[in-house]
């Protein structure tokens, strides 16, 4: 049913066995490999026309045995929206929004926790434990409680409230600690023991990725085929930069593009938190831990990932860079898609209009490159971030001057 080959090792490329459980090897990440000769003789994209609009539709290149343990709260494929006044607003002639928020649980984290949990599910785990920075711990919590798994759900006190809820309500038994997610793992890792939990951290188990890896694959179908000169991605852990890069790979290699021009990937942090662009700018390959990490991003809020040599692999690979936006002004961004698009902007993702400005004015972004900016989760979970209007009206006696805007 699956076209898994294997899983590679990205400490020394050895073979370990795709149908058991796995986590790490070497203290590195996996990466699922596929049959992809296989893949290429039995499958032609046509065959896609037919299928739901959802992750489940690339099923050949995704790693679960079995349809009946998919793990499912309708995933579908997400809007590549034009965004024509905030391009003009930048600087830029076209510039296309994914909009992610439109998810189960209002964050791309369901497409790498529908996959894992799906592949957990099919591998016997029945208990599952996360340290997350927000978003990936609500999408936990609504995978399992979809599974009928229990879950364990880890994360620094000032994480968003919305996500602390969220998790807590979909019945996980959730804890706010006293430290960053990279302490928050610290303690899902000792957990695997005593509390016999499977750790789904990210890139600590192989198949987020693969989850994430459909951003590529449906970007790649919506283009008809020819990716983007440029895509921006906001980064944390790096799972949706390197699954996409590895999207793109696998594309190739089946045969199902156009046109096998690569985009630049631009991985984007905050200048408050940016180990990667901090590596990228020394033209190293590993990050190193960036002290004092805070953003109001919570997303990019990872002092050191795991997986960051997979994600500077695919940046310098592709030509692309690592950049860090003012922390200072991703509200200002945030607002700026917010009301010029109507599109739900989270702070995440304001990153990534920092980032073109700035690469606009260096030079390393032109004017008529066909961007691509992921925005991956929705605005409505930052509560805290977004100020209300104060601005009250007595009904029975409605001052006209104040709202037509003449007092
Ligand atoms: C988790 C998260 C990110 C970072 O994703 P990675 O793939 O782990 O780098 C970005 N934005 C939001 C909103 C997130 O929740």
């Amino acid at each position: 049913m699956s076209f898994v080959s294997h899983l590679e090792s990205t400490f020394d490329g050895s073979t370990l066995p795709a149908r058991t459980l796995q986590t790490i090897h070497g203290g590195k990440p996996l990466l699922v490999r596929y049959d992809l000769a296989a893949i290429a003789a039995a499958t032609r994209r046509e065959s896609l026309r037919d299928r739901a609009p959802d992750l489940w539709r690339y099923e050949e290149l995704l790693p679960l045995e079995q349809r009946e343990n998919r793990v499912s709260l309708g995933e579908g494929m997400t809007p590549l929206l034009d965004c024509p006044r905030l391009a003009e607003r930048i600087g830029l002639n076209s510039l296309k929004i994914k909009d992610e928020s439109q998810l189960p649980t209002g964050s791309f984290k369901a497409r790498g926790m529908a996959m894992a949990v799906s592949l957990a599910k099919e591998l016997g785990v029945t208990r599952v434990a996360a340290p997350t920075a927000g978003n990936a711990g609500g999408a936990l919590a609504a995978y399992a409680a979809r599974a009928g798994m229990e879950a364990w759900v880890f994360m620094p006190g000032d994480t968003p409230a919305v996500n602390i809820r969220e998790t807590s309500l979909h019945g996980a038994s959730t804890y706010l600690v006293d430290g960053l997610i990279t302490d928050c793992g610290a303690i899902v890792k000792e957990g695997v023991g005593c509390m016999g939990w499977f750790d789904m951290s990210t890139l600590r188990e192989p198949y987020r990725i693969e989850g994430k890896k459909t951003m590529g694959l449906e970007l790649a179908e919506q283009l008809d085929w020819k990716l983007p000169d440029v895509i921006l991605y906001p980064t944390g852990g790096g799972t949706g930069l390197i699954g996409m890069w590895k999207a793109f790979e696998e594309l190739e290699q089946i045969g199902w593009l156009d046109d096998i021009r690569r985009p630049r990937m631009i991985s984007c942090q905050s200048s408050t938190c940016a180990p990667l662009p901090r590596a990228f700018a020394a033209g190293e390959r590993e990050s190193q831990l960036f002290e004092d990490a805070r953003t109001v991003a919570a997303g990019l809020r990872v002092p050191k990932a795991l997986g960051d040599f997979l994600v500077l692999d695919g940046v310098y690979e592709s030509g692309g860079c690592a950049v860090a936006a003012e922390e200072d002004r991703l509200l200002e961004w945030m607002q700026l898609a917010c009301e010029l698009e109507g599109i739900a902007l989270c702070p995440e993702a304001a990153a990534c209009i920092g980032a073109i400005v700035k690469g606009l004015t260096e030079g390393w972004i032109q004017s008529d490159d066909r961007v691509v900016l992921f925005n991956t989760a929705a605005a409505q979970k930052y509560v805290e971030l977004i100020d209300g209007p104060q601005t009250w009206i007595d009904h029975k006696a409605v001052d006209w001057s104040r709202i037509s805007g003449q007092s």
